[in-house]
């Protein structure tokens, strides 16, 4: 589970957050919208402790991240980003890639990381490339090999920052069906994505935010259909 609360997080004159809140379930998905520059990457990174907060408390899994204690493989262990761009290592092999982390940072023997890691590949339809280099790949399969590799952390939460918004239109769907399967797990799901019919689908929660605040929440349902928010509908025809 994830609590933020009432967090601020300026860099220099730029207020990214100003006072957020945001609470997820154990297996809640909750899906950021908003448009470009309202805090939603920051908030995310704030979640992973990528970025701290200069006000407010970020806790996971029951880890307050300001806590000296918290160390960074702890909550490593627990949460794992996807990012728009895919972040391989370009000159490790896919199965390489998905293995690295959980026997460097996890310390999971190599036979176990590399069994599960080609179960994960499995699961995203790319058992044929484990052998290829991330640049024999197109950009969707480049994105479902970074899906792989977070999986092979088998982290309670999932964060994904517009996983498909660096991909060519025609490799959007093979991933979307990929964070569709996600979602269907018990894995704790925060993502931002401008994806509205992926948010309607798998959303228990969508938050609006605007100006590094959030304006409003509630179910795919209410927010797509019932708010009667201004500033959400006037997004939501620009990007529909
Ligand atoms: P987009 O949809 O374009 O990704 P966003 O909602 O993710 O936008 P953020 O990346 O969270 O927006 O940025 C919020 C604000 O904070 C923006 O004004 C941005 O320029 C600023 N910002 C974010 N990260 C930094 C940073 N590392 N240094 C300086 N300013 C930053
Ligand atoms: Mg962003």
């Amino acid at each position: 589970a994830i609590a933020v609360e009432d967090i601020r997080k300026s860099f220099g004159a730029v207020e990214a957050l100003k006072g957020v809140s945001l609470y997820v379930d154990e297996g809640e998905k909750v899906v950021v919208i908003g448009p470009s520059g309202s805090g939603k990457s920051v908030l995310i990174r704030c979640i992973n402790g990528l970025e701290v907060p200069d006000a407010g408390t970020v806790v996971v899994e029951g880890m307050n991240l300001a806590d000296r204690k918290v160390n960074a493989r702890a909550l490593a262990r627990d949460v794992a980003m996807v990012f728009q761009s895919y972040n391989l290592y370009p000159h490790k092999t896919v199965l390489e890639n998905v293995t690295l982390a959980p026997v460097k940072v996890l310390k999971v023997p190599r036979e176990q990381a590399e069994r599960d890691g080609l179960a994960y590949l499995e699961r995203v339809g790319l058992e044929s490339k484990v052998d290829k280099y991330p640049d024999e790949l197109s950009g969707g399969q480049q994105q479902r090999v970074a899906i792989a590799r977070a999986l092979n952390m088998h982290p309670k939460i999932m964060l994904l920052d517009e996983p498909t918004s660096a991909l060519d239109p025609e490799m959007v769907q093979e991933v979307l069906d990929v964070i569709k399967s996600l979602a269907e797990t018990n894995m704790t799901i925060v993502m931002v994505t401008h994806e509205m019919g992926l948010a309607r689908e798998a959303a228990d929660k969508v938050v609006f935010m605007e100006n590094g605040l959030v304006v409003d929440e509630g179910t795919p349902r209410y927010l797509f259909d019932e708010t009667d928010n201004a500033r959400v509908k006037s997004f939501l025809s620009k990007i529909l």
